[in-house]
């Protein structure tokens, strides 16, 4: 929390973080929220930050909210939250420059991943969530179970506590909310300090659909993110850092509360010998740089072919040194993760890496040059921990199977990409990653696709996001079954008789216990004790 406070007058009551606004908010002078803008240093606007104590009232209005929300028919809930959609479109330029702003991403880089796939994203969820949480139907034996029909429903968690980090601040955010608004959750979503106007513009979004508390903005850092999953919510969808994410396991296993966890990367990309290599070279190029190289799927190692290897590094340093600084590779959005970046480095300099383009910037500066290395050992954290930054370490392999091997043997297993016309083989060794993405010629966009689940596994995490795997998540299942059986009793009810340890081992042998023989006088065993047991016996 902010240690020194004082509300300044342009901002009461407009300040980020309206949403929330009936909860007491103070404006941050000091406290966890950056006030000047990565990309220049421009004045950053005064964050209203959320007292801790509030949170308690925040996430009570929220369930009280969410009771009434859930009431709401899908379809009408579909219909206002369609409606999203055009807000957002016609917010496009504000929502990238404000991003700009917040993160030092270029404005275009802004406006196709934060805002153009959100549309996407609306579209996806508003037209098929009906048919998502339909009962789906549980096909029974009606020999063993006469007169009985099962369903499956989907219900909704709750209150979704939703904690996110600052290098996506719109686009990753609106993945929960739009599916979890919609099949009838509150959420309280809780920015990352680092960008916390673009979480408050996300929720501005929807201001005027939704009843008061569905959708609540908590403003702070790290401890106000810890009240946040102790306050009483049902589940923690959480995006961030692994320590982080770890603490948040943590406290969700001690209430029993369900988590779902999208942790770091260290994804590789696989260069295989017949690729197009020209398209490889791109593609790896924009998958290691997008953002400044500070996305989870950014491609952090290369594994390229000893038989291409020398045309593919040649062609990524030529393609590297035509990127502008700024303008096709924005600034990084922190001091602290541009450090971490350049002790990686220099690390894996003294470890005996190359450094073939790029290089660290002076101290201090967020302007971190597109770096390419060649790298021998890889028992060095720029191989071994997330980097998060724009540096592209490449590895020459003997051959598929190394690169396989190495890619596997990280403890991170978010995406992969293969590069290679042979699609056949690319879908065999596909199937041998870790991987919870794999794709082949392409690399890491598939987080703006509803329709496909990103996931990961290790230190990557457990979540799930987009898809209706990450409906499941966010609902729970409940089994209803109906009985219109006319019998007055059931088979397994009382009394327990010998004919009924008749019939049960009678049918134990006739399902599979017994060879054919036994089989078959247990089948004449299994009748007659059921004629016992329908007499009562
Ligand atoms: P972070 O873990 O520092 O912070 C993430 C969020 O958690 C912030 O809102 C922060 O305030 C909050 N927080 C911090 N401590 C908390 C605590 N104890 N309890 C509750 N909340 C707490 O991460 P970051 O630096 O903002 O983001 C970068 C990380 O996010 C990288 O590791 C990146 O790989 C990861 N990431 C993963 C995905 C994915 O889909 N797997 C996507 C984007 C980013």
């Amino acid at each position: 929390m902010a240690s020194e406070t004082t509300p300044l007058p342009h901002e009461a009551g407009a300040a980020a973080g309206d949403a929330a606004s009936s909860a007491p908010a103070r404006v941050a002078r000091s406290g966890p929220f950056s006030l000047r803008s990565p990309a220049g240093g421009a004045p950053l606007d005064g964050v209203a930050e959320t007292e801790l104590s509030a949170l308690a009232t925040i996430v009570a209005s929220a369930r009280a909210a969410q009771i009434a929300w859930a009431e709401v028919p899908i379809r009408e809930r579909a219909e206002l939250i369609a409606r999203v959609k055009n807000r957002l479109l016609a917010r496009a330029e504000e929502i990238a420059t404000l991003v700009h702003r917040e993160c030092g991403k270029p404005i275009e880089e802004a406006a196709l991943a934060e805002v153009l796939p959100n549309a996407d994203l609306i579209d996806y969820w508003t037209r098929s969530i009906e048919e998502l949480l339909d009962d789906s139907p549980v096909a029974l034996d009606p020999l063993a179970y006469p007169g009985k029909v099962g369903r499956i429903q989907r219900d909704p968690r709750g209150v979704v506590a939703l904690i996110t980090p600052w290098n996506y601040p719109v686009a990753i955010p609106l993945r929960t909310i739009v599916p979890a608004l919609l099949a009838g959750n509150a959420v309280v979503f809780k920015p990352s300090e680092v960008t916390p106007r673009s979480g408050a513009l996300v929720t501005s979004l929807f201001d005027g659909l939704l009843p008061d508390g569905v959708l609540a903005v908590a403003q702070g850092g790290s401890d106000v993110g810890a009240a946040l999953v102790g306050a009483g919510v049902d589940l923690v969808v959480f995006t961030g850092s692994v320590a982080t994410g770890k603490k948040i396991a943590v406290a969700c296993a001690e209430r029993l509360i369900p988590t779902s966890l999208e942790l770091g990367g260290k994804d590789s990309a696989i260069v295989l010998g017949d690729c197009d290599l020209e398209r490889a070279a791109r593609g790896v190029l924009w998958g290691a740089f997008t953002n400044a190289g500070q996305n989870c799927a950014a491609i952090e190692r290369v594994y390229v072919e000893q038989a291409i290897a020398d045309r593919f590094i040649a062609r990524v340093i030529a393609l590297t040194g035509q990127l502008r600084a700024g303008i096709d590779v924005g600034v990084m959005t922190t001091a602290r993760q541009a450090e971490i970046v350049r002790h990686q480095l220099e690390a894996a300099v003294e470890g005996g890496a190359e450094i073939l383009a790029g290089g660290a910037p002076e101290e201090g500066s967020l302007a971190f040059p597109p770096t390419v290395l060649k790298v021998e050992r890889e028992d060095t954290p720029l191989l071994l921990e997330e980097t998060f930054g724009p540096v592209l370490p490449i590895i020459v392999v003997k051959d598929a199977e190394e690169a396989i091997a190495r890619t596997n043997a990280s403890r991170f297993a978010l995406t992969t990409s293969l590069w290679t016309r042979g699609y056949e083989r690319a879908h065999a060794l596909a199937r041998r990653l870790r991987s919870g993405v794999v794709t082949i010629n392409n690399h890491g966009f598939t987080g703006a696709l509803p329709a496909a689940p990103w996931t990961g596994a290790g230190d990557s995490g457990y979540g799930v996001t987009s898809s209706p795997h990450a409906l499941a998540e966010l609902t729970r299942p409940r089994f209803l079954l109906e009985d219109r059986s006319r019998a007055k009793s059931e088979l397994w009810w009382y009394p327990y008789t010998p004919a009924l340890r008749t019939v049960a081992f009678a049918m134990a042998r006739a399902r599979g216990g017994a060879r054919w023989f036994g089989r078959v006088s247990a089948l004449v065993e299994l009748v007659a004790a059921l004629a016992r047991r329908l007499l009562g016996r």
